[in-house]
């Protein structure tokens, strides 16, 4: 996580003009790790004496005690200060003159930009190795020495850091180059140059880059190596410019935040919401891909990923994922380790990664830099998924942007669990609507149920004028079946009987169960020509059975088609009583 960070170290800045040392001050205070002002050399000098500070930046024309007095009176006392000077006054050959026989470091003007002053003082520490950070490891990365002044930018005493694990200072997590690092410590060998990032004692990072080596000593090994802040930090005008693009991208990044809390609202299945989301991600910027992995316990389950073409994710999951193999750790870096230790894993160039097809596809398809975000609801309960993002560019991170991007991440698993829930909730209230209307013996429409559909039928079609008819049929001696094998045998017959039915009828119409063994049958868009040919045809059907029905059964059948003046009482009692004339007529017969 390369961010702008102060360069380790300790500064007095003299400027008697308030505007100037405000302004100054204020910039300065952003590069270096500790500022002190003073507005004269009578102060300065006593700041200096008081604070010792790495480096001093002075005016020359200042009241109760000019620069150059003050300059002389520090060179006298330690000849090795740097002293940056600053002035407005650049043809004060005089001045200028004395000051370089006094030894100061460089002389800067005032008319040029702040940032100026910045590199001049980095370039000089770089180049006297003032800035070079000692640190010796055993071979089993115990401190066994730290430079005073490194220690003290990590916020600690040299001797309370004595035999404390490395790790104290480097976390392997979550920048890959650390991990690195701490790998190639254990294996001994020598790194020619590597990035780090430092953890300070108030949680702050320091980045640095570095080398390693062992020591040739005979008994025991010792790994030295040499730390100093990396160069990038001191980029300036530059720097402006990237921020206002940078603004851009987080307002970009902002709006994609809130389209995707709509979307959450809006998708009917997780799938969708998460391929909406994979495949939104260039409209934040171009460059922006991405996948996610879904969580289960302690697998990664399944994959959602984009389909751009040459991208194909889907080869390097071919089934779940068990986080706790430690094979998996090599082939799926950085998302693998981001799931099981539920942490940003940042890597910024892809290819210090070990070889892995993942990486192989990505560098295919010119990915430079990739982060995996865990989205989660809960910290302690472990992430939903993770989010792999993946930048076709040299991507950098400053804590703003990773929180935006962690809410993102969040707010998908929030998204995943919402859509769930709802579609659990409306299945539940589809399962209870169903269970409120449908007979449990049969399954077919209940009474009460069958009322509201009749009632919905007679005003469709007192409105439209629609023909429609009711077949309403009665098991015949039913109850001799149930006398003869059982009650059981009886609800079998029943449930077979209505399969029947159900198999000959179309799907606009509705069987319902009128009470006991006495069925209605809505037949809607149906004259009594067509009702008649449907009765005689489910009689058949019933009459012949089907080999699993127990015992042989037939049903009597009465049909009633409805016309314009009546109503649904008069219209069901004629289907019944024409049931009842089928019946005195012998049974399993039709009558209308
Ligand atoms: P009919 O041919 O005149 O219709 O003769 P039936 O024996 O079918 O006449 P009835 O209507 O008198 O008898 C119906 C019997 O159906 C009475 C009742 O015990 C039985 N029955 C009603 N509901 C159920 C049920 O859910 N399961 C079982 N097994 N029997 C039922
Ligand atoms: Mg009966
Ligand atoms: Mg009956």
């Amino acid at each position: 996580m390369q961010q702008l960070q102060k360069l380790p170290i300790k500064v007095v800045y003299v400027e008697d003009d308030e505007t100037i040392l405000k302004e100054t001050a204020g910039f300065l205070q952003k590069h270096v790790q500790e500022l002190y002002t003073a507005t004269n050399g009578k102060e300065g000098l006593e700041l200096f004496l008081s604070t010792k500070p790495d480096a001093v930046i002075t005016d020359f024309v200042m009241p109760v005690m000019d620069g150059l007095d003050m300059i002389k009176e520090i060179k006298r006392r330690h000849p090795d200060t740097p002293i940056f000077v600053t002035t407005s006054f650049e043809n004060d050959t005089l001045h200028l003159t004395r000051a370089i026989e006094y030894g100061i470091t460089q002389y800067i003007s005032k008319r040029s930009k702040p940032n100026r002053l910045v590199e001049s003082i980095y370039d000089y520490f770089k180049s006297n190795d003032r800035f070079l950070f000692n640190l010796k490891l055993s071979h089993d990365g115990k401190i066994l020495s730290i430079g005073e002044k490194f220690a003290y930018f990590l916020g600690y005493d040299p001797e309370e850091l004595q035999c404390e694990p490395v790790e104290r200072l480097i976390e392997p997590l979550p920048h890959i180059h650390n991990r690195h690092f701490l790998k190639r410590l254990k294996e001994q060998k020598d790194i020619e140059y590597a990035h780090c990032i430092f953890r300070r004692r108030d949680g702050g990072d320091l980045v640095l880059s570095g080398s390693a080596h062992f020591s040739p000593a005979e008994d025991e090994k010792n790994y030295i190596t040499k730390w100093h802040p990396i160069e990038s930090i001191v980029k300036s005008n530059e720097e402006i410019k990237e921020r206002l693009a940078k603004e851009e991208y987080l307002k970009s990044l902002m709006k994609f935040h809130a389209e995707i809390s709509q979307d959450i609202i809006t998708s009917f299945t997780v799938e969708e919401f998460l391929l909406g989301f994979i495949e939104k991600l260039p409209m934040i910027n171009i460059g922006t891909l991405g996948f996610i992995m879904l969580t289960e316990g302690s697998t990664l389950k399944d994959i959602i990923h984009p389909s751009y073409p040459g991208l194909c994710l889907e080869s390097l999951m071919p089934k779940p994922i068990d986080l706790n193999d430690p094979k998996n750790e090599e082939r799926y870096l950085p998302c693998f380790l981001a799931a099981k230790h539920n942490q940003m894993v940042f890597v910024d160039d892809i290819s210090s990664l070990p070889d892995t097809e993942l990486k192989d596809v990505l560098q295919k398809n010119c990915i430079v830099t990739t982060i995996s975000i865990p989205m989660r609801i809960r910290v302690q309960n472990g992430p939903t998924g993770i989010l792999t993002l993946l930048f076709q560019e040299n991507h950098t991170f400053d804590k703003e942007e990773l929180n935006l991007w962690q809410n993102v991440a969040n707010t998908v698993a929030f998204g995943i669990e919402s859509i769930k829930a709802r579609l659990e909730r409306d299945a539940l209230i589809l399962k209870l609507d169903m269970m409120a209307h449908t007979d449990k013996l049969t399954g077919t429409v209940n009474r009460h149920r069958g009322v509201d559909l009749l009632e919905h039928e007679i005003k469709r079609a007192h409105r439209y004028k629609h023909a429609f008819s009711l077949i309403y049929f009665d098991i015949d001696h039913f109850k001799k079946i149930n006398d003869t094998y059982g009650h059981a045998t009886g609800d079998a017959v029943l449930v077979k009987a209505t399969e029947t039915i159900r198999r000959n009828l179309r799907a606009t119409d509705s069987l319902i169960r009128w009470g006991g063994e006495e069925f209605l049958i809505l037949l809607p868009e149906t004259g009594l020509e067509d009702a008649v040919h449907i009765a005689q045809k489910l009689r058949e059907q019933i009459e012949k059975r089907s080999t699993d029905i127990p015992v042989p059964i037939t049903a009597s059948f009465g049909i009633a088609s409805w016309k314009e003046d009546q109503t649904l009482d008069t219209l069901i009692h004629r289907a019944d009583s024409k049931m009842y004339e089928a019946k005195k007529l012998g049974r399993n017969r039709i009558a209308y």
